[in-house]
């Protein structure tokens, strides 16, 4: 092989102009090879873009012989010269000089042959399925709207706060949680009282896995002002559903100083420039899933990015969902926490745009949430999303000492001193909310569900990979 710098396939079919004419070198992996007795054509994808860059082989140069193992999915080292091309559908191919096999690939064994699997199957090879077009498209997507998430918040002068996986308060009440333990499970120290004697465990207390970083948050806005953060969270919930992972990531901004209108304007501008970033970074992509999966893709994206978002408090949402006369399969009244389906019924069928839900009845709601003055509902906001419900909780959060001290004790709650801190010294109004990553992902891909948005879902039953 001569001493060419590699290009990938992107740079070459984003720029043909810039390289046909010269000799280029491309690494890949097969996705396709056909041809007859004279030439062989081989489709070769790196992971740079949805589109694979077509080798022509001629057998004069190199002897067929010696490509018995280029099959579908072996990885090829290639050098050759960057020609236009003859086909339809690209504007460069590669005549190639030399080719060296890396790896092969037993079409006995590779699992992932030309023919489409469904994404069932693909789950069950997670260690495999980024290799597909569709898992390409969906793994370069996410990593647009991660870096779009930081740029958006880098760019208005919040900082990035990292809040603990690890946490000993189980207040949050926003899910069921994974405890995290060094102790013997099959011999566990026992208190007099018969209980586990935690004071022997690793942290001294019992711990667990986060389900929110938000009260930690909540201590970072109180000092730097704004700030996000964008990790890991786990939530032991037996919710087998397409919406919901047992480890996603979620971006969780808190803002001093803003009440729950600068909140909603926040959270609105906020998934419409992630999903613009998208659209204009990732297009082919996007294009991709969408004649794949879900032809309405696009338009419904340009839809949400274009209009503004309904904003509705909940009593009036239960008024409309009431009188509907729509059969949903949970009842619907005042003080229910509504279902997916009532969600879904008000963007989908009633306004048709993506919707706010504010000032939820308080008992369905957590204890940190801003009191109204009908001392009934709370200043609560979810956003509402076609095809997924739920896609942002937020709130903002009761900045009143004895409030909220008065509604921990109602409900139970103590050992969150540190968090009352922020009540008693220098305390602000302030809001926040939480966008579930993956629901993000599931909406801009179109797929249908969320483990095909993660690389490795982690879910009830499946700890694979
Ligand atoms: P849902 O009602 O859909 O179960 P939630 O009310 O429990 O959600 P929050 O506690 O408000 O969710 O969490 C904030 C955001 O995190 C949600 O709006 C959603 O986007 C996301 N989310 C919550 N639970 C999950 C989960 N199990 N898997 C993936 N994303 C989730
Ligand atoms: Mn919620």
């Amino acid at each position: 092989m001569k001493d060419i710098k590699r290009t990938t396939v992107k740079a070459l079919l984003s720029d043909p102009d810039k390289y046909i004419g010269s000799e280029v070198d491309v690494k890949g992996w097969v996705r396709t090879r056909r041809g007859n007795k004279n030439v062989a054509f081989i489709a070769l994808n790196d992971g740079s873009s949805i589109k694979n860059v077509q080798i022509v082989v001629d057998f004069a140069k190199i002897p067929e012989e010696s490509l018995k193992e280029v099959t579908t999915g072996a990885s090829l080292h290639v050098q050759g010269s960057a020609v236009a091309s003859q086909g339809k559908g690209q504007a460069i191919e590669i005549q190639a000089d030399e080719i060296e096999i890396y790896g092969t690939a037993s079409v006995a064994d590779y699992p992932l042959q030309k023919k489409g699997h469904t994404l069932e199957f693909l789950r069950e090879i997670a260690h495999l399925r980024p290799r597909t077009n569709t898992f390409g498209a969906v793994l370069r997507i996410r990593h647009s709207l991660a870096y779009a998430i930081h740029k958006f918040f880098n760019d208005k002068g919040f900082y990035y706060f990292h809040t603990p996986l690890i946490t000993a308060s189980d207040c949050e009440g926003a899910g069921a949680q994974f405890q995290v333990t060094t102790l013997p499970l099959e011999d566990l120290p026992k208190g007099e009282d018969g209980m586990v004697d935690y004071s022997q465990d690793f942290f001294g207390k019992m711990a667990s896995l986060t389900v929110s970083g938000q009260l930690e948050g909540e201590l970072g806005a109180t000092a730097l002002g704004c700030i996000y953060t964008f990790g890991p969270t786990f939530r032991a919930e037996n919710s087998n559903t397409p919406r919901h992972l047992s480890e996603f990531w979620m971006i969780e901004p808190e803002m001093a100083f803003y009440e729950i209108e600068d909140n909603m304007d926040l959270a609105e501008e906020f998934v419409k420039y992630c999903i613009s970033y998208a659209l204009e970074h990732n297009r082919d992509d996007i294009e991709f899933l969408a004649e794949h999966f879900d032809k309405g893709l696009v338009d419904r994206l340009n839809f949400v990015v274009e209009n503004d978002f309904v904003r509705l408090p909940y009593t009036e949402g239960v008024k409309i969902l009431e009188e509907s006369g729509k059969k949903f399969e949970f009842p619907v009244y005042w003080g229910v926490d509504l279902a997916s389906e009532h969600e879904r019924f008000l963007v989908e069928e009633h306004f048709k745009k993506p919707v706010i839900l504010t000032d939820y009845p308080k008992e369905i709601k957590a204890f940190y949430m801003k009191l109204n003055d009908d001392g009934k509902t709370v200043r609560a906001m979810d956003v509402l999303f076609p095809k997924i419900g739920e896609i942002i909780g937020g709130s903002q959060r009761e900045e009143d000492y004895g409030k909220l001290k008065q509604r921990m004790e109602e409900l139970g709650l103590a050992g969150m001193d540190w968090y009352l801190d922020t009540r008693k010294f220098g305390s602000v109004p302030h809001s926040g909310f939480g966008l579930g990553f993956e629901r993000l992902v599931l909406f801009v891909t179109g797929m249908q569900n969320i483990r095909d948005v993660i690389p490795f879902p982690r879910y009830p039953n499946n700890c694979d990979f």
